[in-house]
């Protein structure tokens, strides 16, 4: 696996300011969601950056509830926030905090702000001050009430916290400067009037800062050191260093850099929650999502999370990454940890006719080979089995090196059998069993007198098999950038949705998995890696497809060494 070696720009940042005692030589991070939605795959960049970054410069990293908008923040995201970091592998400490808990504070320095001519009260209505506020290339016009005397200001900036106007009456404005070109520093809005119950706060506030007002306050207020935020925030920087600067208070060095984006899905919350609210998903820890609960369900690692991250590494570049490189990380991860199974997924009948009705004997099968010290497990074996269904065909192609009528493949850890016939469905022409002999002196699996038997199929004793129902997992979109795409052809991005996302396979698992736990995380032999969901238990076993066992993006890689050895 490869890791980044060389510290990313943030890194050399940090410890520059490090070394030269900035902050005190202190570093405080934060991860700020906002309770509006479950954290995702992105997410996850921002919180292994932060957390990371603190524990590496021996500072801590706060989790931030960034809950000034009341109206569409609930206490069950909230809940589920602190559940999906502490699974990622993070822990806060006693550093929890909720942007809202600052409002007071937060309303104080408004008043300041007012009291010393830097904001003011505005009752221009929204489309007229779009208007006042115009085009980057032109500068814009003051507002009739941009120089109204500060004790006005103040007086109508009380009465707004004490109830007298409806919504959207008036405004906070900051004063700052309506010719920039930055249209942010245009007399941005500090605080407006929203007659909303707040999770929180309850019913305590009918006035509520804006995103640009709080979040700066809210990073100097915790004395952040490095505020680190994706590139969007840029060109608020210079709104936070006004509002920072005008009050005289702790300046958070603020850091951007590139958000993840994630070919075949979609990253932001509003289509997210869409996709839940519509039932395009069978809620927000759907398997087929990019959210942490999804990927959890999935059989998703936290580990192997963490280690995507750090293969992905931090710029300043917005870029899409092919989510082959994520598969590419679990399978690396679970090839090393998941223990092996066997498991039929689309069961054909097998019939050894040779070998005793009554009889019954146990192979040992390894557990992991990639671990000696996971040791074997018996399986159990008799005369009739399942195995896969496109392990058979009664006329193979060129290179198929599995079971058709005369040949003969091993069945893993037990015996090589040779097909000597099978039965059909006389109306659909299907196959319904396949016949064999075994070769007795083959027990175990190894050819007797050395011959070459290319095949090994999987196989599950039908007399033990444990019935299971296995959901096959596809990407969610038929397109790598559903969301451009959408705009772009100006189409609704549930056009995009792949119908085949989700399959449900029918078959049965050897008798050890019978009480797999649910969330274990398995190797079914050639078919992939699977995790139990959280509903499977001993009266109906469910398993997710996390992947495949097919990595494109190792063949990818290998493909681009071999053009560059040429
Ligand atoms: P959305 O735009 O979908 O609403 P958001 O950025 O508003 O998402 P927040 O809850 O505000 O979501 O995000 C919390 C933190 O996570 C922010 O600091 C944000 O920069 C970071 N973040 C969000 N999405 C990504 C992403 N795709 N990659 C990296 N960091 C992200
Ligand atoms: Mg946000």
């Amino acid at each position: 696996m490869q890791r980044a070696k060389a510290k990313d720009f943030i890194r050399q940042i940090v410890a520059e300011d490090v070394r030269r005692g900035v902050f005190g030589g202190r570093v405080v991070t934060r991860f700020p969601p906002e309770p509006n939605g479950y954290l995702h795959i992105g997410h996850a960049k921002a919180i292994h950056l932060n957390f990371s970054i603190a524990r590496e410069f021996d500072g801590r990293c706060h989790l931030r509830m960034d809950d000034t908008n009341p109206v569409t923040e609930e206490p069950e995201f909230i809940e589920a926030i602190k559940r999906d970091v502490k699974w990622l592998g993070y822990d806060w400490g006693k550093h929890f905090y909720h942007a809202s808990d600052y409002f007071e504070q937060m309303y104080r320095f408004a008043e300041e702000l007012i009291t010393k001519g830097k904001a003011y009260v505005c009752e221009l209505p929204p489309e007229v001050w779009k208007e006042y506020r115009g085009v980057p290339e032109k500068p814009g016009r003051e507002s009739p009430f941009r120089n109204r005397p500060p004790a006005e200001s103040l007086d109508l900036f009380r009465r707004m916290r004490a109830g007298e106007f409806p919504d959207g009456a008036m405004v906070l404005r900051a004063k700052i400067d309506m010719s920039s070109p930055n249209l942010h520093m245009r007399d941005p809005v500090l605080y407006r009037i929203l007659h909303a119950e707040h999770p929180h706060t309850g019913k305590k506030w009918c006035i509520y800062p804006t995103y640009d007002f709080a979040h700066c306050l809210e990073d100097s207020i915790e004395g952040i050191t490095h505020s680190l935020c994706t590139l969007e925030f840029e060109v608020h920087r210079p709104v936070y260093d006004w509002i920072l600067d005008q009050l005289g208070i702790h300046h958070p060095k603020q850091i951007e850099f590139a958000r993840l984006n994630l070919s075949y899905t979609v990253m932001s919350k509003r289509l997210l929650t869409r996709l839940v609210n519509e039932g395009k998903v069978n809620g927000w820890d759907d398997p087929r999502l990019p959210t942490l609960a999804g990927l959890r369900r999935r059989g998703v690692p936290p580990e192997a999370i963490r280690n995507f991250c750090d293969m992905i590494g931090v710029t300043r570049v917005d870029s899409l990454t092919d989510v082959a490189l994520l598969e590419h990380a679990i399978r690396d991860y679970l090839n090393r940890h998941a223990p092996r199974a066997m498991a039929v997924i689309n069961p054909l009948r097998l019939v050894i006719e040779n070998y005793p009705e009554k009889d019954e004997e146990t192979f040992q099968a390894v557990n992991n080979p990639e671990d000696p010290s996971a040791g074997t497990r018996p399986v159990p074996f008799c005369r009739e089995l399942f195995i896969e269904r496109d392990d058979f065909r009664i006329e193979p192609p060129p290179k198929y090196h599995r079971l058709a009528p005369g040949r003969e493949v091993r069945l893993r850890y037990a015996c090589l059998v040779t097909c000597t016939g099978f039965d059909r469905d006389p109306e659909t022409g299907e196959v319904t069993t396949v016949y064999c002999r075994y070769d007795p002196r083959s027990r175990g699996g190894s050819a007797p007198d050395g011959r070459k038997v290319k095949g090994t199929i999987h196989w599950v004793s039908a007399r033990h098999a444990v019935p299971a129902v296995f959901k096959l997992y596809d990407r969610l979109f038929t397109v790598a950038d559903p969301a451009d795409r959408a705009k772009e052809e100006g189409r609704d991005i549930t056009e995009f949705l792949n119908p085949h996302s989700l399959r449900v396979a029918r078959g049965f698992v050897e008798p050890s998995l019978s009480s797999a736990a649910p969330l274990s995380r398995w190797q079914f032999e050639r078919l992939g890696y699977f995790c139990a969901d959280p509903d499977s238990g001993p009266r109906a076993l469910i398993f997710n497809r996390t992947v495949t066992l097919r990595d494109s993006w190792s063949r990818l890689e290998k493909k681009l060494a071999a053009s560059r050895d040429t």
